[in-house]
């Protein structure tokens, strides 16, 4: 039995061949091990640079909206 398909972080849409799956990163998770960021080969590029760097960012600036009160 195989495991589930990664899923592409750009369309997100599975990814069914693994010679077409290109690993962009591994974002961490706030309570267990974390997960890998997938992408088709055609599609790493257009993902950006570091996806997982973009999404820390924004979970900081989220954070950041919701606590602020000064
Ligand atoms: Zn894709």
């Amino acid at each position: 039995m195989n495991a589930a398909p990664h899923v592409c972080h750009h369309c997100d849409e599975p990814i069914t061949d693994p010679d077409d799956a290109v690993l962009l990163g591994h974002e961490m998770g706030n309570s267990g091990p974390g997960w890998d960021i997938w992408a088709h080969r055609k599609h790493a590029n257009l993902v950006g640079p570091d996806p997982v760097a973009v999404s820390i960012l924004a979970r900081v600036l989220l954070a950041r909206a919701a606590g602020a009160e000064d």
